[in-house]
């Protein structure tokens, strides 16, 4: 039950001075509430037997006073170090897992969905860090504080009443442990069902759009109802139980102040007790109701601080599927590139995605790939960024394995235009800066131009400062890869990896783009994949892919004579850009 403290020793021991200042003056805290009733007591016995005096009476009403303001005090203090403390470890176990996230690659989001990673960074780090703040005021209240009562009570008052008082807090510490593993597994489904819920409303509000075009609006409103209601459900079995708690204490605190009470006048009669000292008593019991309360809250604290934290390590304790070599091999410059015998599989894949690739690709040349949709071009452009477990064959850079690079080296030679554009929610200019970290507005400005975004920036309503909004929703689809190819040259990167980047733009922006490329990047290396032959018309090497394999390859005249699927395709495209351009004209 405290392995989730235990897990946690790393911070008791960085904040050892909190901590210890903390339940130091909670247990001060606690002793100190003892006084005011033995007061009390007696105070009443010298009522009893005719000793009391106005002197006597101020006096004991000033050290109650006087007791209470002290215990204010130090109960400020401890509540702060304790509750800080929760904070503080909510904090550093956020960061943690958040670095975490980003040391993953592609497979492992293919795995976990966001919503389910967002409700174990919110949701269950909270959990975890109320086991240090409250938890361990409950641990204390519980275990030193009940004991301090307890001994207290026997020795100021009397052993026998006390021992007979206690005598139902076996049954409570039973009950408790009971229901504290029913908590556990009931808690643990809630939490799932949380996260699945999560990534519902993430998914439907980033496709609302689609959703409102295809009418979907209620029959998502209902695939929500559905999934609250199971969310519901579940956290209401662990409501039911929850509910357990309070009763039973009740039950057993009530048992134990009618058996101190019924006992009690027993032997005040026998002149066992003094009347003062009756009253005493049941005032300690009365304080005894909250540490046994402690103990319900202390279970449930711990047992659904265990179960999010076993959903929490679930992620942090995922090795990334790509791990940097101990041993990296030392490689300043990407030079050659090449590919021998490369085949490969997406993890979920049951075919060969890359099928016995054979490429070489000196130091400034241009390579491009093309292919029917679907036949793997993505997929070979994206392993030189090696985010997913290598296949078969190997693939060099410099003439060394791409898996002995480390990943950082790999990403900081690599500018790459992705498919799928994504933007980020801020200003043009901080997702092109994102390129190179403080770029210069006149860099950017360059990077603008070849990436033929000029002309589009200047109807831009704030120009560089413009938001995109979320997604680069702002903006048309051409504009966002234009932006995305801006970040990508800005750092002027030795390799560039343009995946199909110039699809949605026109014709002559290509063209220009193309020329821009050209002269802006001789001597350095460039793959492209597109659709649209013209914008690889003027590589050094160009692969026709199907189905992974590498079906035609040369260059674009060796191509062109060859009669293949690409000559089909270039015909076809040519008659296709001259109606279009008979259309213009
Ligand atoms: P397009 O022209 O449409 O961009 P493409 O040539 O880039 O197509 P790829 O994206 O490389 O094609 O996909 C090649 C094959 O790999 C497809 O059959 C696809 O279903 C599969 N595939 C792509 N990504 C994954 C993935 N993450 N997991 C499993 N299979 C994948
Ligand atoms: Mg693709």
């Amino acid at each position: 039950m405290f392995s989730v403290l235990r897990n946690l020793g790393w911070f008791f021991r960085r904040e050892k001075r909190r901590y210890t200042v903390g339940l130091v003056l909670l247990i001060v805290a606690g002793v100190a509430e003892l006084a005011p009733p033995r007061l009390l007591g007696n105070a009443i016995d010298e009522i009893v037997n005719g000793s009391i005096s106005w002197t006597s009476l101020t006096r004991y009403i000033l050290m109650i006073l006087g007791m209470l303001v002290f215990i204010y005090f130090i109960t400020y203090i401890w509540m702060r170090e304790l509750f800080g403390g929760s904070n503080l470890v909510e904090r550093l176990l956020r960061s943690r897992f958040m670095a975490h996230l980003l040391r993953m690659t592609p497979p492992f989001f293919e795995r976990n969905r966001t919503g389910d990673l967002m409700a174990r960074a919110t949701n269950d780090l909270r959990s975890v860090a109320q086991t240090a703040g409250f938890g361990m005021l409950t641990l204390t209240d519980s275990t030193i504080f009940l004991a301090v009562i307890f001994i207290a009570m026997s020795t100021i008052i009397s052993l026998k009443l006390t021992l007979a008082a206690i005598i139902p807090l076996p049954f409570i510490a039973l009950a408790m442990s009971i229901y504290g593993k029913v908590i556990h597994q009931r808690y643990t489904v809630a939490q799932d069902a949380f996260g699945d819920m999560n990534d519902q409303v993430l998914e439907s509000v980033a496709g609302i759009r689609v959703i409102r075009a295809y009418v979907q609006e209620r029959n998502d409103e209902k695939r929500f109802e559905s999934i609250t209601n199971d969310v519901y459900e579940k956290n209401l079995a662990v409501a039911r139980v929850d509910a357990f708690f309070e009763p039973t204490i009740r039950l057993c605190v009530g048992i134990s102040y009618a058996i101190g009470l019924a006992y009690g006048i027993y032997l005040v009669f026998h002149n066992e007790l003094t009347l003062g000292e009756l009253v005493s008593f049941n005032m300690y019991l009365g304080m005894m109701i909250w540490p046994m309360f402690a103990i319900g809250e202390l279970i449930n604290v711990m047992q659904r601080g265990g179960a999010s934290l076993d959903r929490v390590n679930e992620i942090l304790y995922t090795k990334p599927d790509v791990e940097d070599k101990s041993t990296p091999a030392e490689v300043s410059q990407p030079e050659r590139i090449e590919f021998k015998d490369v085949t490969f599989r997406y993890p979920t894949s049951s075919v060969d995605n890359l099928n016995q690739i054979n490429l070489n690709l000196h130091p400034g040349e241009t390579l491009g790939v093309v292919g029917r949709t679907g036949s793997g071009k993505s997929t070979l452009l994206k392993q030189l960024l090696h985010e997913y477990p290598l296949g078969t064959g190997e693939i060099l850079i410099s003439g060394v394995p791409l898996e002995n690079i480390p990943a950082e080296k790999l990403h900081s030679w690599i500018g790459y235009v992705p498919q799928e554009q994504i933007l980020f929610s801020k200003t043009v200019r901080q997702n092109i800066q994102f390129g190179l970290k403080d770029a210069s507005d006149e860099t950017i400005l360059e990077a603008i131009h070849t990436a033929a975004f000029d002309q589009d920036l200047q109807t831009l309503s704030d120009g560089l400062d413009t938001l995109v909004g979320e997604k680069g929703v702002a903006l048309s689809g051409g504009q966002k890869q234009r932006v995305s190819l801006s970040r990508a040259f800005i750092a002027d990167p030795e390799i560039l990896i343009l995946d199909d980047a110039l699809s949605a733009v026109d014709a002559r922006t290509e063209a220009r783009i193309i020329e821009n490329i050209r002269s802006k990047r001789s001597g350095k290396t460039t793959l492209i994949s597109t659709h649209r032959l013209s914008a690889i018309e003027h590589a050094d090497h160009i692969i026709v892919l199907e189905k992974g394999q590498i079906i035609e390859q040369g260059t674009h005249e060796e191509l062109l004579s060859q009669g293949g699927w690409y000559r089909e395709q270039y015909d076809r495209q040519q008659v296709e850009s001259n109606l279009s351009d008979g259309e213009v004209s």
